[in-house]
Formats: structure tokens, sequence, C-alpha cells
């Protein structure tokens, strides 16, 4: 099994330690005078006292189960059941570590390639089983949570046999994966062509293609490759229905584009069992740089100017005056006192990081690329830190999750959100989202940080990422941040402002969101399309469509 499937990986993303490292003393120190952090570690409950209810499966649907995939394929374990027993936001982590019950599936089924899939989901529809697709497992709004809903039993159904290059198309580009495939093995599998997805986002090292497509992940070089729905040239589903294959020019008038109700399904709909992707030639060449600009008002600007004048890096990351200092201050101690003294003396007051990069085939072209984005940058007088900054970003770029898990070690509430709006609401979006969390969060002896960042732009908008950082309440671990987020989700969709979500889905977390921004209507068609294909409800239950 891989590692995705261990129950100790639901504790944090770095099971096997080595945390210090990510999280430096002078770091603690520095959390501890900016939030009132008192750094006492928190122990972790004992695996032992995680409470595993009896499985509920059937004998006969066990059998039946088994006869698909093999019965060494249907796992009932306890170990096997907690290792997918949600997703990977702080709720989750928290739970894994003992703070409240887990929604644990009454068993795992492995199956071993599409049309084992489609027999399994027709199983589940015959044997009232609630079935959850589980990609990498990566989710952060309840995604992979297994509710049972009004179904006789739930099972989790991981797709990590479905890992195959399944064929390429090198006159068109195109590749066929099979939707277990997880993203590096992906990558690999296509640079043996010479060729690449580009799809690069925090959750690259666990997250699946079937995972990027269900939930319309966007990767951290989105400017440059696109989204992962923009990928997504045609898609293999299992449904309780019979199989649905949709995909067959890269354009076409002949009515909507269904493969588009698939993409951000959320297993709702179906199992994605292969997608074919448009893949680019693998880069030869690339050049990452940080920049500093003065202010959010200023960052904002030159990334919409970026954006309109179409000359975006392949990556574009433009960091607020909070999560630039969280950044130089994580980077080194010494080091931060410089790199300030030298902004300051060139008027810069309020830095906010810009990281841009340029993976291309030819250094020729590179070069008429970035020349292109800084003679548009050069408008909002940003101060250059060289390549020394964006390579550090680069190599630092999967850090989060480790930095993370050695928070919520020192007892750390750490946590994620992120929306996305028209660059004529993107301030206000951004003041009202702070001011929610910041209200929310603050208590006496804590106060919380809240970073933000645009890691996707668009001609007439771009994303925000929200990260906060507050001493955990010990009292009320969950409530703390369940109050925080429904403040944020409120100041998002209150109007609405912004999306509910830019790339993490809607899950369970953002449900209750959903209907204010598609309307009643849009709730109904939704329900249509769920009743179409999945008519006794088995899919993902409490997903997307309730
Ligand atoms: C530390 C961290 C960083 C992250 N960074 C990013 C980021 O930069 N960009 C981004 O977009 N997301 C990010 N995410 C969110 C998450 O990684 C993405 O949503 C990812 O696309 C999920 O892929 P997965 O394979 O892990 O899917 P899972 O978590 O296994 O599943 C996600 C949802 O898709 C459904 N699903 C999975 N596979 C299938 C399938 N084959 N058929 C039908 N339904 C399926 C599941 O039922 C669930 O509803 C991050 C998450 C973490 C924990």
């Amino acid at each position: 099994m891989t590692n995705n499937s261990d129950h100790l990986v639901r504790r944090g993303w770095t099971p096997d330690g080595g945390q210090d490292a990510i999280l430096p003393p002078h770091a603690t120190r520095w959390l501890a005078s900016r939030t009132g952090l008192d750094a006492r570690p928190t122990p972790v409950a004992p695996d032992s006292v995680l409470t595993v209810p009896e499985s509920a499966l059937s004998e006969q649907a066990r059998k039946a189960l088994g006869q698909v995939v093999g019965e060494r394929h249907v796992l009932t374990g306890r170990d096997d059941r907690l290792g997918r027993a949600g997703g990977l936001s702080y709720l989750d982590l928290l739970r894994h570590r003992g703070s409240g019950p887990l929604a644990v599936p009454d068993a795992v089924v492995v199956p071993e390639d599409p049309a084992q899939v489609q027999q399994v989901v027709e199983v589940c529809a015959a044997n009232d089983i609630g079935l959850v697709p589980f990609g990498g497992g990566t989710s952060v709004v309840g995604g992979v949570t297994a509710l049972r809903g009004d179904k006789a039993a739930v099972v989790v159904l991981d797709l990590m046999r479905l890992d195959k290059l399944v064929s390429v198309d090198p006159v068109s580009r195109l590749a066929v994966l099979q939707a277990g495939v997880v993203a590096p093995a992906a990558e690999r599998l296509l640079a043996a062509h010479g060729l690449t997805l580009g799809h690069v986002p925090q959750s690259f090292e666990r997250a699946t293609i079937g995972g990027f497509a269900a939930t319309r992940s966007s990767g951290q070089a989105s400017s440059g490759y696109g989204r992962f729905e923009d990928m997504v040239e045609g898609v293999r589903v299992a449904t309780p229905r019979g199989e649905w294959r949709l995909g067959v020019s890269p354009a076409s008038a002949a009515g909507p584009d269904l493969r588009q109700l698939v993409v951000g399904s959320e297993g709702a709909f179906g199992v994605i069992t292969e997608v074919t992707v448009r893949v680019r030639e693998l880069p030869t060449v690339r050049r990452y740089e940080g920049f500093v600009l003065d202010g959010w008002e200023a960052g904002a600007a030159a990334v919409r100017e970026l954006a309109q004048a179409r000359v975006l890096g392949d990556v574009t990351r433009l960091s607020d005056p909070q999560e630039t200092e969280v950044a130089f201050t994580m980077s080194g101690g010494w080091k931060t006192a410089v790199v300030r003294k030298y902004l300051r003396a060139r008027g810069i007051l309020e830095p906010c990081l810009l990281i841009l990069g340029w993976e291309t085939t030819s250094t020729e072209e590179l070069a008429l690329r970035r020349r292109a984005t800084l003679r548009v940058l050069r408008r909002q007088r940003p101060v250059s830190l060289g390549t020394a900054a964006g390579e550090s970003w680069r190599h630092g770029r999967f850090a989060g999750p480790r930095q993370r898990d050695a928070l919520m070690d020192k007892g750390v509430c750490v946590e994620t959100l992120e929306t996305a709006t028209y660059w004529s609401s993107l301030a206000t979006l951004r003041t009202e989202v702070r001011a929610a969390l910041i209200g929310s969060l603050s208590a006496p002896g804590r106060t919380p940080i809240v970073a933000c960042h645009i890691s996707h732009a668009y001609e007439t908008g771009a994303s925000l990422y929200f990260t906060t950082i507050v001493p955990r309440d010990l009292d009320d671990p969950e409530g703390q941040w369940q109050r925080a987020k429904a403040a944020a989700c409120e100041a998002i969709s209150d109007g609405p402002l912004g999306t509910i979500s830019h790339h993490h889905a809607v899950g369970v977390d953002h449900a209750p969101y959903l209907a204010r921004e598609i309307g009643d209507l849009g709730t109904e068609v939704l329900a249509a399309v769920k009743h179409t294909l999945d008519p006794d409800g088995v899919l993902n239950p409490g997903k997307l469509v309730r």
C-alpha cells in the first residue's frame, strides 16, 4: 500500500519527523512574541484512543466486492480503515491526533482497473452502500470524509492501483493517465517521452490525476500551464448507470461541454478512471526571481497589469506584507534584518514579495518573455532580490505542509482558505476576510497572524489565499477554527463578494455556501445531474449535492 493510505499520514505530512529543521528556534521565538504562543509541546494522543467502530459492511456485500477485486483487496482492518478516515485539513489532522470523532469507513476497496471500478460502483448501488472515491486523500474541505448518510454502509474506493500511463499521442500532445497516478509519477512517466503536464500544486507529492480533475485543482504554475480543467481533454467515468466517456476533439460546438460537468464533480457524479490530458514539451530552461514592491496596492496592481498585458510569469506569486514578514522571518534571523535595511534604503516600507518564474525550452524564448514581463513590472517600481530569492522559493515550494506539522506539534492552530474575485473587488475581499479571521481568532493572550497571497491571476481577477497562525485554544481546538472559517465564509459569500472556493473545491465544508453562489436553480441543476447519474445517491454521500 502507498504512503497515502497510511493512518500516520492522516496525522500530518511528515510522519517520519524531521520537522525541527523546518521550524528553527528563531522562528519559534518570533512566533511566541508575535502571537503569544507559549510553545508547550502538544501531546499527540496514542493511536489506541481513536475510536474505530465495527465495520457495518454485510457479509453479502463483502463477498460481492471480493468477487470483483479479489478478497485481499477488500480491507476491513483497523489501520486500513483509519488510513482513509478523512483528508488533510487542520480539523482532519486534529481528529487523527485525538481531538474528536473520526468518520471511519466500513471498508476500503482497491480495484485494479477501470472495469473493476465500474463493477464496484454497481455492487455498491445494488447493496445500498455509499462509496467515497479516494485519490491522494489530500482534500482540505472534507471531500473524502466517509459519510454514511442514509446508506447501510460506506466504503472508500482507493484508486492507488490505477497507476498507469495508458497511452501517449505525441503528435496531438495528448496523454491518457489512469486516475490513481500520483503527480510525481505522472511527471516521471511523461518525462520519458520528453513531455510534462506542468501541474504543480503544493500537494504535488501526494495528490492524484483523478483528484485534480475531480476538484478543479490549480497548480503553482497555473499562469503558464493553466488550471487542471484547462488540461483535461477527455474523461472516462464509472457511474451507477454505466460507463461514460467524453472528449473527442480539442473544441466543439456540440452543445454544452459535458466534460466540465465531470471536472469538479468531487466523486458525486461518478468515479473518474482515466483522464486524457494536454501535455507540453518538457522545459529545459528555468529562471525564478524575487522582487519586492511597496505595499499590497502596488503589488496587486503590478500583477493585474502583468495579467492584462498577458506577460505573467508561468509562476506569478505575490505575498502581502504579513506573508512577506513570515517568509523573511522563517528564512533566517540575520538575513531578515539585512534585507529589511536594504529595502528601506530603496524606499520600500511595506515589503510585498513577488516571485516570478519562467520555464521554457530555449534561452532566447525565456529572455524574450522575461523582458516583456519586466517592462510592464517596472511601472510599479520593484526592487529586485535576484534569482537567489526565486530559487529559495522554488526549493521550499513544498515546505508548507511540513511547516504545518511542526506548528501543530507546538500547539498552533494553522490553516489556510482561499477564494477568488474580480480585480475591482479584490482589495475589499481581502480586507473583509482578514477582518473576519482576525475578529474571530483574537483572544486574550492570542494574536493571530493572517497572511495572504495571490498565486493565480487572470485578466479579469485573481485568487486570494489566506494562511492563519494563532495559538491553539486547547479547551476547544475544533470550535476555534470552525468559528473562524464560518466567519470567513460568511464574508466571502455575503453578496457574494467572491467564490467560496478557487481550487480547494466544495466538499463538506463549503456545501452550506454553494447555493448563495450558484442560486437555487443552479443547485437544482446539480441535483438533477446527480439524480440521472446516481439515482440511489451512493456516490460520495453529503458532498457537493445534498
Ligand atoms: C498541504 C496541501 C496543499 C494543497 N495545495 C493545493 C494547491 O496548491 N492547489 C490545489 O488545487 N489544491 C491543493 N490542495 C488541495 C488538494 O490537494 C487538491 O484538492 C487535490 O486536487 C486533491 O487530489 P487528491 O488526489 O488528493 O484527491 P482526494 O483528496 O483523494 O479527493 C478529493 C475529492 O475528489 C474526489 N475524487 C478523488 N479521486 C477521484 C476520482 N478518481 N474520481 C472521482 N472523484 C474523485 C474525492 O472523492 C474528493 O471529493 C492542497 C492540499 C494540501 C493538504
